[in-house]
Parts: C-alpha cells; structure tokens; sequence
C-alpha cells in the first residue's frame, strides 16, 4: 500500500522557481559564460590532446548540456501545463533561438571529434569511461559529415526550409475543424476529438468520423502531398546526395544505431504476417457480427465495460504490479508522486494525452497524464511510470548516455504496462471486463505494430517513386495498394483512405521515425514471454537492459540478454505470443 495520493498539479520549482525568478536569468547569462570559457578553449583541441584535456572539454560541454535541458526542460513543461499562458509561450520562443545559437557555438567540438583520426580517436574513447558510446556513435557519422561552414549553412538554411515547410504542415493541419452529427446535432471537433468517436459503438458514427477526417485532409489532400514530397527530396538531396548514405531510411537506422539488415529482417517478418491480424479482423467481425469488417470498425469496442478506478486504487494497482516485479521498480516510480513530479490533473488549457519527461541524470522525471478513472488511464499511468523508472534505473550515467536509445525506447513503458494488466486480468472476474481488456491488447498491438510497419513500407516506397517523379496521385495510388497488403480480402477499406497518409505527421517530421514503435512492441512482447517462461532468472538480465540506458549499442544491450535482433526467429517470437493471444479470444464464447 502506498501514501494516499490525490489527483495533483506538478511543481516545477525543483527546476525553477518561476518566469520571473532571479534563477532563471542568471542561468541565460551563466550559459553565455560558460559557452564562451567553451569557445576559448578551442585552440587545445588538436590530434594530440591528451586523455586528460579531452575529458576536461567533454565535462564542460556536459554542463553547459545540464543547463540547457533544465532551462528547456521548464520552458516546455510550463507551457504543456498550460498551453495559452503567454509567458510560458514567450519562454519558449526565447529558449529555442538561445539553445539554437549556442549549438551553433559549440558545434567546432563534435566536427572536430568526426574529423579525428582513427588512430588519435581510439586512443581517446579507450579512456573516456561513460563517455565512450556516445563519442563512438558521433563517429558513426564522420563519412556523412560536410564541413564547418557547409553545416552550418545546412542549419541555417533548414530554419526557413524544411523545418518551416514541417512548420507549416502544422500550422495548415492544426486548424481543421471537423463536423460530424451526433444525435441529431453538428458538433465541430478538435482532430483528437474526432477520433474518440473511432472506437464509438455506434457504427455509423465511427464510419462517418473517418469520412470526415479524409474529407477534410482529401481536399487539401493535393497541397499537403506537394508538402510531403518537398520534405522527401530535400531529404535526398541532403542525406543521399551530399551526405553519402546508401538510402534514405539509412540516416534514420544510423541514427538509432540499428544496422540496416536488422530493419530489412524486421519489416519482412512483420509484412508476413499480416495474415495474423487479419485473422483477428476476421474474429472481431464474427463478436460485431457483421459479415466483413469496415476499416472504420478496427477499433470497434467489443464490449462496453464503464468500469471506473479511483485515482488512489489506480496508483495502488500501478505500484503494487511494480514491486510485485522488483521492490525497486515501486520504490523509484513513488519518487516521481513523491517529489511531486506529476501532473495528472484534466484542466483547461493542459496539453491533452500524456508523457514522460526525462530531463537529466538524478533529475526525478516529469510525468503528465490526464487521469479520467478509464482502465486505460491507468494503463497509460503504469506506462509514463515505465518511462520515469527506465532513466532513473539509468541515472548513473552522463547527460549524454543515459537516454535510451530510440528502438529500446519504449521498453520499459511497455514491459509495466503489461505488467498492470496482468495484474488486472488476474484480480478481474467480470467476464466482459476481461474480454474488453484482451480485445484491447490485440487492438493496441495492430495499432503499433502492424500500421507501423506498413508506414515504414510505405515509406521506402513513396521516397523511390519520388525520386523517380511520381506524381501525388502515384503516391495516393500506392498507399492503396499498401493497405490491400495489409487487410487483403478481409477488410473493406473505403476509397477516402487514399488520403490517409497525408494525415500521418510523423512522416512529415521524422521519416521512417515510425518503425521503432513495431521494433520496441515485438522487442517487448518477447521479453515479456521469457520474463513468463523464467520468472526470477529473468529478472536481473531485464533490469541489465534499462540501468544500461543509452551508455552501449542496442544490439550489444540485447545480446547481454541473450537475445539477437538479427534473427528472424527473435522477431517471429514477438508474433507468436499475439497469436498465442488470439487463440485465447477465439476459445472465448460469445455470451
Ligand atoms: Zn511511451
């Protein structure tokens, strides 16, 4: 049992006082200070430097970094708690330009450390202790890498190029209003809001959301897709052409550290089985009981459970599941109620949905939800928490190698949420309530695994036939032609979905950024089925893999837990506990 917890407002006077505190000012001039000890430095860096000189660098740098991610940090947490207070607004703008100028300025260290050469460079990182990785992967990107003055017009150039055409794919899309009729009366919705109606009961509601949603997106569909293809050949231009890599999803595997036939084997076994959910597909039409399932019925609730937690037995739930695990994992999230580091308050003007936000080492992490009593709030309470617990069991390392790595990202927050509804399903002995949950999880796996993966495919895709000149329509075209891929004959998909993919930011704003949701998902999924198979032997190899954060590569964090990314059997192995999943729901009788 825990302290009682209430539903709460963070503080963020760990980080600041507050807009107009003395604090704040004095951190804008001490970085300024320091940035410039920084620059003066610059004549020591030479091939010749020594161990010491070179750790004595990186240690400023590191706390010129600290500084800078708590101011950020307070900047953007102010604003997320209340989205229309101008000051917050104006902390903003103010720290994005200053962040911009200073990296600017301290940009001569990491070109000079890609410049290096090998033999001076492997002299250096064998004595750099925690440091190692990190000055390892910016090597990484030495054959890709122009020089001084070409990066920096690279970066100035991108503030009112493609950073504003992402910008303003934002800005066009942010203003959508969407009108579907809901008993008897127009309501003009938010996108957001729109999409709750995707998982409504009622089936001509979910149908008519998303006809709304394409339609609004369909008539700007022409624009946003010239938006999108600007976006894919400055991409080209910048990564292939000048910068040297093999193709365009390899900036972002480089990125993430996975080498590029992981990502081939990933995307290949995740596209074989397709057949997998569209046998779920199949079952979910049989408990709607229609013939063939819409694609506006994927998320369709099965069962209509209303069923309510209290915040206090929610955070119980959460906590208790964590120390059931490992006393440890309890322990470090009751820091994050306990400093009062979370804002789980629904207000006006607080961004929507929910995050975690790890700022520094042996910083307490930041976690906002918007806490409504659903068993999926609670979900997404022991998922944040996930996230909190992985950087603080990471907390040992520096500012520059305790974030994980992207694909190892969402471990953590996947492994608790499965952990809670274990814990659920165990304590629940209402029959729909466990139905709901089951569906729920199948529902959640489609949504993270195989859309993902068919975005990324569509990716590979649409950057080719770009390249190659092809025209909005071509790519509207193949969409469609992926998502047949995708649901085959199972599922009727209606023709407004051609303009789906103009609807997805994340290929705007970070291409290929989407398929480490299906990398983390199966990644998960397979940990958790040895975590079932070994109990306690497991434990000690799982908590290996989140103290180690972003200090080592993913695919030597992994292998120290026994596991090879390169197989495709590993991948294989997160779909069949799905499919061992969904011969549960198909043994399940319809009541
Ligand atoms: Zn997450």
């Amino acid at each position: 049992m825990t302290l009682p917890y209430t539903i709460s407002r963070w503080s963020l006077a760990d980080l600041f006082p507050g807009y107009d505190s003395p604090e704040l000012e004095a951190t804008f001039t001490e970085l300024d200070a320091k940035v410039a000890e920084f620059e003066s430095k610059r004549p020591e860096l030479s091939p010749q430097i020594t161990e010491a000189a070179l750790m004595e660098l990186i240690a400023r740098l590191e706390t010129i970094d600290l500084l800078v991610s708590r101011l950020y940090a307070f900047a953007v947490l102010s604003f997320n708690a209340d989205t229309q207070d101008q000051s917050a607004q104006t902390l903003v703008a103010r720290v994005d330009q200053f962040v911009a100028e200073i990296q600017n300025r301290v940009l001569f260290f990491s070109l000079w450390w890609k410049d290096l050469d090998d033999e001076n460079a492997n002299r250096l990182m064998a004595s750099s202790g925690d440091y190692r990785y990190w000055l390892e992967e910016m090597r990484h990107f030495k054959p890709h890498t122009l020089t001084e003055p070409e990066e920096k017009i690279i970066n100035i150039k991108n503030v009112t190029g493609s950073n504003a055409l992402g910008n303003l794919y934002d800005s066009i899309t942010n203003r959508y209003v969407f009108k579907v009729p809901v008993d008897g009366e127009v309501k003009e919705l938010t996108r957001g809001e729109l999409m709750v109606y995707a998982r409504h009961h009622d089936p001509e509601l979910r149908a008519a959301a998303y006809q709304e949603l394409y339609r609004v997106y369909g008539d700007e569909g022409p624009i946003l897709g010239q938006i999108y293809q600007t976006l894919v050949r400055d991409w080209r231009n910048e990564q292939v052409d000048l910068r040297h890599f093999g193709s365009p999803i390899s900036v972002r595997n480089l990125a993430n550290d996975i080498p590029d036939p992981v990502v081939d084997t990933l995307l290949d076994v995740a596209e074989r089985n397709a057949g997998l959910f569209q046998r779920f597909f199949n079952l979910k039409a049989r408990w709607l009981g229609v013939p063939r399932l819409r694609r506006y019925d994927i998320y369709a609730p099965v069962a209509q459970s209303d069923k309510r937690y209290e915040y206090q037995q929610a955070a119980d739930l959460v906590l208790d599941s964590f120390k059931e695990f490992h006393p440890r994992l309890a322990t470090l999230a009751q820091r994050v109620f306990d400093e009062n580091h979370l804002d789980s308050e629904v207000r006006k003007g607080k961004r929507g949905g929910a995050f975690c936000y790890s700022i520094a080492p042996r910083v307490t992490p930041y976690v906002l939800l918007n806490y409504q009593g659903r068993a999926e709030d609670v979900a997404t309470m022991a998922h944040e928490l996930g996230h909190a617990i992985h950087s603080m069991l990471a907390e040992s390392h520096s500012l520059f190698t305790f974030h994980a790595s992207l694909p190892l990202a969402e471990t953590a927050s996947t492994f608790g949420e499965m952990m809670l509804i274990d814990r659920l399903l165990a304590q629940e002995d209402d029959e729909s309530v466990r139905r709901d949950m089951l569906f729920r999880q199948m529902d959640d796996a489609y949504a993270t695994i195989m859309r993902q993966t068919f975005f990324a495919l569509f990716e590979r895709q649409a950057h080719e036939m770009t390249a190659q000149n092809a025209s909005v329509d071509e790519l509207s075209a193949a969409y469609m032609d992926n998502l047949k891929r995708q649901f085959g004959e199972v599922v009727e998909v209606g023709d407004e979905f051609r303009w789906e993919w103009v609807s997805i930011p994340h290929i705007y704003q970070t291409p290929f950024y989407v398929y480490a949701y299906a990398f983390g998902q199966l990644l998960v999924l397979s940990l958790y089925q040895q975590y079932r198979a070994e109990g306690e032997t497991f434990k000690p190899r799982y908590l290996g893999i989140l103290s180690a954060g972003g200090s080592e590569a993913p695919a030597w964090v992994l292998s120290q837990a026994g596991i090879d990314i390169r197989s495709p059997e590993f991948w294989q192995g997160g779909f069949n506990v799905l499919a061992a999943l969904l011969d549960q729901l198909e043994a399940l009788q319809r009541s």
